[in-house]
């Protein structure tokens, strides 16, 4: 009985932690990474029993420091006028294509789920990240 109560109450706190993410950091609630934590994390109280505090403390300090990695990782990538400034013949044919492998097929993406407003293109051949920009 207070197994299920700890499971319950671990599901709880982490459909409440979601719904503060939701209302502090939009751009993280489409984050897939975190949903999947979630799921992972429910398996382990369930199937482990492991002290909760712990679990939801591994949980945190898991998605704080991918969440802190992917941001240093965004903020070191140029801008896109400093991306066209760095390598002088990505422009061409009246498109920018990637500085890497020269491919012309790129495509942005959200670094916290599709809908972030931190957003950086990547080159669709050889995945390399190439330039941030914001949407307002
Ligand atoms: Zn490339």
């Amino acid at each position: 009985m207070m197994l299920i109560l700890e499971i319950i109450g671990g599901l709880m706190f982490f459909g409440f932690m979601g719904f503060l993410s939701l209302l502090l950091l939009p751009g993280l609630f489409g984050c897939f990474g975190f949903l999947l934590v979630v799921v992972l994390l429910g398996g382990m109280i369930i199937f482990f029993s492991l002290n909760l505090v712990w679990v939801i403390l591994f949980g945190l300090v898991y998605y704080i420091v991918m969440a802190g990695v992917k941001y240093l990782r965004y903020n070191k990538l140029p801008t896109y006028d400093s991306y066209l400034t760095a390598n002088p013949n990505v422009y061409q044919n009246g498109q920018v294509c990637c500085s890497f492998c020269g491919a012309e097929h790129l495509s942005h993406v959200g670094l916290f789920g599709m809908r972030s407003k931190l957003r950086y293109y990547v080159c669709l051949r050889c995945r390399n990240w190439l330039y941030r920009f914001k949407v307002l």
